[in-house]
């Protein structure tokens, strides 16, 4: 008799593993709390643009993005390869392709330059020993504070005024705190660049979804092993299967599992961090300042209210007016979560304003979006706990866990540790 598996959530990781399990011919029901799939892959309308309220900066070179983009008949197209970072009030845009951009921009001294490009070339070096979609794979290097290996091994000017800003804009965290193993895992990318998707990169999700069995609207309260399979909680319902996939964020996933292994414990315990996403829409034929044209990602430190800025324009040119969207991050957000959108208006504005007086003026359609779970923290340990998941897990283990917290904090690692996943159901269920 076919095999029926539930998966729990439909972001990406959720319908990658349902896709993998789909094409080796087991039953598979996606089961999703929301009216929409893709999770945090969010794409609205906005002032003539789609943009980006989730995902932005899927990169080119991801190990699984692009083949799941081929599946769903979809190309991405490169985004500016500028970039710009501030110091000391003063930006300094760097294009990230031209091996001397960095030292043209004068965002580091000589001598800090210098020291960069040695441990750099060291840490592209290392690059080679690490799967680069697998966070497991970096376990090796998960032992040590992100910021002291940083200053160390790449120059204390480097830790502060480039990774520092890079990990807080991507990742809405500070370094300080965080894993060398995420650090690491940025020189994997080398030449890379961002992608953006026209229409949105939910089309992405949509377009994978799309030959599955996906219940959007279901919210899924409990999963639980029974002696011959699993069995799946929604409201009124309980649903009965040879398997289950949850495919959360590690908070929500916490919840439905009522005896976690210690090995799942591990994994159940990452925690979060909180983003506000604000999107600001400008006057018709309103021009930018020469500073911010062509720059597609401003990233700036965890001491800023912003962690990072995109402008439209760079990150996906079309004819309608300029639109900015910006970035709060862990921080800025937990201190604004119980304030209105007005204030959060409010202080985006005149952190503008202090750095562009002319702009707030010129604003005239905004909005805000907030995510409490937007991406998991990686301190020291847990590239060694999702390792230690993935070796030790007893086969005969029925439910299987899956998402960015099992993985690298970005899509593709959300998307490798659900494929990693859906072949260990296979394996277990043939
Ligand atoms: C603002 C922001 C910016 C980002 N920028 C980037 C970026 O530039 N590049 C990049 O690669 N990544 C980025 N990410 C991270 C990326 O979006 C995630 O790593 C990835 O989308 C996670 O996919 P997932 O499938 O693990 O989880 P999710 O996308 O969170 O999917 C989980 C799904 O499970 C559903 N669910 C939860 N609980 C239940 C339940 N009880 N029952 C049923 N369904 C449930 C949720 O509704 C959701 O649809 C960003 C994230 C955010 C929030």
């Amino acid at each position: 008799m076919t095999k029926k598996v539930i998966v729990v959530g439909a972001g990406l990781a959720g319908l990658a593993a349902a896709r993998l399990l789909h094409r080796q011919g087991l039953q598979v029901q996606v089961l999703e709390r929301e009216a929409r799939v893709g999770g945090r892959v969010f794409s609205r309308a906005f002032h003539g643009r789609t943009i980006e309220c989730g995902a932005q900066f899927p990169s080119s070179g991801y190990v699984h993005m692009p083949a799941l983009l081929a599946e769903a008949g979809l190309s991405g197209v490169p985004c500016s390869p500028w970039a710009a970072f501030e110091r000391a009030g003063r930006w300094h845009r760097i294009h990230q392709n031209r091996p001397l951009g960095l030292w043209r921009s004068g965002l580091l001294r000589t001598g800090e330059y210098a020291r960069l490009g040695w441990g750099a070339m060291a840490a592209r070096r290392a690059a080679t020993r690490f799967e680069r979609a697998g966070y497991a794979s970096y376990a090796p290097v998960d032992g040590e504070e992100a910021q002291a290996w940083c200053a160390r091994a790449l120059g204390p000017a480097a830790a502060t005024h480039v990774f520092a800003p890079t990990i807080h804009g991507f990742y809405f965290h500070p370094l300080a705190g965080s894993s060398r193993a995420l650090v690491q895992a940025l020189f994997a990318f080398g030449d890379a660049q961002a992608l953006a998707v026209p229409g949105g990169w939910d089309a992405l999700a949509r377009g994978l979804a799309q030959p599955l069995a996906v219940r959007t609207a279901a919210e899924v309260s409990s999963v639980r092993a029974t002696p011959d399979g699993v069995a799946v909680q929604l409201s009124g319902e309980r649903l009965n299967a040879d398997a289950a996939l949850i495919a959360t964020p590690a908070p929500l996933a916490r919840q439905l599992l009522s005896e976690p292994t210690p090995q799942e414990q591990a994994l159940l315990g990452t925690n979060y961090a909180a983003a506000i996403h604000v999107a600001l829409g400008f006057a018709p034929g309103w021009r930018l300042p020469d500073v911010l044209q062509g720059v597609h990602g401003f990233l700036l430190g965890p001491d800023c209210l912003v962690a990072s800025m995109v402008v439209e324009q760079a990150r996906l040119p079309c004819a309608a007016p300029e639109v900015l969207t910006l970035m709060l991050g862990d921080a800025s957000a937990r201190q604004l979560a119980g304030s209105p959108d007005d204030k959060v208006l409010q202080q985006v504005l005149s952190w503008l304003r202090a750095r562009w007086p002319e702009l707030p003026g010129a604003v005239v359609a905004h909005q805000v979006h907030r995510w409490a779970l937007a991406e998991p923290l990686s301190p020291p340990g847990r590239a060694r706990a999702v390792r230690h998941y993935r070796d030790t897990l007893p086969l005969a283990r029925r439910i299987l866990l899956c998402g960015d917290s099992a993985g690298l904090p970005w899509t593709d690692g959300a998307v490798d540790s659900g494929l990693w996943a859906a072949a260990r159901l296979v394996e277990r269920l043939s």
